[in-house]
């Protein structure tokens, strides 16, 4: 097992690689700069390791078309949160997959519960948001509180909203292997 979770470290790792430069949803950046700012600004605050693969991990779904193709059965719908999580499934805990999973539902969350948090939203997430639903109707929110992973996708969410930033230098992916090899399920399947 610990070899097969190496491996989708290395896999996702070649793809941040050779497609990472792509645009991240209409921001001025990169889905790499945008991945790896995340992961930075949760090191940054102290974030656990879950945390921070998380963080980095969050937006991997867009890249579905690179897992095999039993990964791609597992993905039912084109969400990109969706997809991301039943690509992590299996591999990484399942407080990472859900939270990677709600990470947008924890945008519509946060523009239903907190005043001032859609104010912070770049057009670009405004516009997703229109696409995602809407900030959440009250028995949305009183479902999605009850979530084990509400607390991490939240967290995470707003490292994502941050992390937008033009310019701003991080480490290299290579530098958060060891965090997700320690996130990775190492027991036995
Ligand atoms: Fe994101």
């Amino acid at each position: 097992m610990e070899s097969k979770g190496k491996n989708i470290i290395t896999l996702i790792s070649e793809i941040i690689e050779r497609r990472g430069h792509e645009s991240y949803l209409g921001e001025g950046l990169s889905m790499r700069e945008h991945m790896l700012q995340t992961a930075f600004l949760a090191e940054n605050e102290g974030g656990s390791d879950e945390e921070i693969a998380v963080a980095l991990l969050h937006d991997i779904g867009h890249y579905t078309d690179e897992f095999p193709e039993d990964s791609l059965e597992k993905g039912q719908n084109n969400f990109h949160e969706d997809c991301g999580a039943n690509i992590l499934s299996g591999f990484f805990p399942e407080t990472v997959v859900e939270a990677v999973r709600h990470h947008v539902e924890a945008k519509r969350y946060l523009c239903a519960v907190e005043s001032g948090y859609f104010a912070c939203l770049s057009a670009a997430s405004v516009n997703s948001l229109n696409v995602q639903g809407g900030p959440m109707s009250e028995d949305e929110v009183g479902k999605f509180e009850k979530y084990a992973c509400k607390k991490l996708s939240v967290k995470v969410r707003k490292w994502d909203d941050a992390a937008k930033v033009v310019g701003m230098s991080t480490p290299p992916f290579s530098h958060y292997v060891p965090v997700l090899e320690r996130v990775l399920i190492t027991r036995e399947k």
